[in-house]
């Protein structure tokens, strides 16, 4: 190399350089009409809406491409477009169903169990299930900013019990960089605390968000950080999502899988078992399986608990111990999550 004009590569101010992910953000799929048209779906025959205006449709177009044309139950479509079942109301099903703003000592941070406490740290998602236990929660209300997140900081600060923080939402990774730098900056201060876990389902819907940026700061880390992604269908996983969880795991992450147990998306054995499997080659083991968080809205997506045990008992005769998911339903009050097993 010697003897040539060194390359002077110009330095790029932060501020005009918006990452890959943001971008692809900005430009997901917001519209039924497109998400239809992107399928080759034809409008006419597909039962869409209402619009929902609290909670509109929004998918990456990453996640799109991997949803099969021509097919309007494909698995990865009925979990993000809005049908007319979401307007039923249905006898058992709230807005608030784990009574979570009423288990708050600070606004955003719920203390439930020992020894660990959740951080709702935005209300922003990349992509909006349909089944989502918090599509009518209080984000503005609930979400530390400013005073709130002191309040939270000193909350956890005074607990010298509570060792492992939840990053919740919403979805931690669609906060930029700057913020998780920040936030992190703070609970940094706070020796009892050995690890981090954040709840996403950012790495599998928009794995551009596992970038250069966001590995930094992982690396950065002084707690021991784990990441459970939020992957419902083996077909959620192609190459991108692969890769993203190799470059976490290269990072020192302990990945992690939650489902939710969703009727026409994901209530057979064999499809349990694929998404298991395909989550082992991408480095991830499965941890929950949840039954649905009773909102309103999704009760189309119920499986009841005695299919849902014969669909768990079969996961067992099938696969290694360590590949099955724990059964668990989440009850309002109870002093961990309920296993159904
Ligand atoms: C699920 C949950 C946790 C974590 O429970 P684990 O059994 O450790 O996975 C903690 N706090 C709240 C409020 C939760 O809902
Ligand atoms: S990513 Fe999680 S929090 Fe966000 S809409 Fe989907 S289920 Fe809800």
């Amino acid at each position: 190399m010697s003897g040539k004009t060194p390359v002077i590569i110009p330095r790029i101010h932060e501020a005009e350089h918006t990452p890959v992910w943001q971008s692809e953000l900005a430009r997901a799929v917001r519209s039924t009409e497109e998400l239809l048209q992107l399928l080759a779906l034809d409008p006419e025959s597909v039962k869409t809406g209402p619009r929902t205006d609290g909670f509109p449709l929004r998918v990456p177009r990453g996640f799109v491409r991997r949803m099969q044309a021509g097919n309007a139950q494909d698995p990865l479509l009925l979990q993000v477009l809005p049908v007319p079942a979401e307007t039923a109301t249905t006898a058992g099903y709230q807005l608030d169903p784990l009574q979570e703003t009423t288990t708050m000592p600070v606004p955003g941070l719920l203390h439930k169990y020992r020894g660990r406490a959740l951080l709702t740290v935005t209300g922003a998602c990349a992509i909006h299930c349909r089944y989502c236990f918090r599509r009518h929660f209080p984000y503005t209300d609930a979400n530390p900013t400013g005073e709130q997140w002191m309040n939270a900081v000193r909350y956890l600060g005074a607990h010298t019990d509570i060792h492992e923080l939840i990053l919740s939402g919403g979805d931690p990774l669609s906060l930029t960089d700057g913020r998780l730098a920040q936030l992190s900056g703070q609970l940094d201060t706070i020796s009892h605390l050995h690890t981090l876990r954040i709840h996403t389902r950012t790495p599998v819907v928009l794995p551009e968000r596992i970038d250069s940026g966001l590995l930094d700061w992982i690396a950065r880390r002084s707690q021991r950080v784990v990441m459970v992604i939020h992957c419902n269908h083996p077909n959620e996983i192609d190459d991108s999502v692969i890769t993203a969880m190799q470059q976490l795991a290269q990072a020192g992450v302990t990945l992690l899988n939650q489902s939710v147990l969703l009727k026409a998306v994901n209530d057979d054995t064999g499809t349990l078992v694929r998404l298991s499997e395909r989550l082992f080659a991408a480095g991830v083991l499965p941890y929950y399986l949840h039954q649905l968080d009773r909102v309103q809205g999704a009760a189309h997506f119920e499986v009841d608990d005695l299919r849902a045990r014969k669909l768990h008992a079969g996961m067992r005769e099938r696969l290694p111990g360590y590949l099955v998911p724990r059964l668990v339903r989440e009850e309002p009050g109870a002093p961990g999550k309920t296993l159904l097993i």
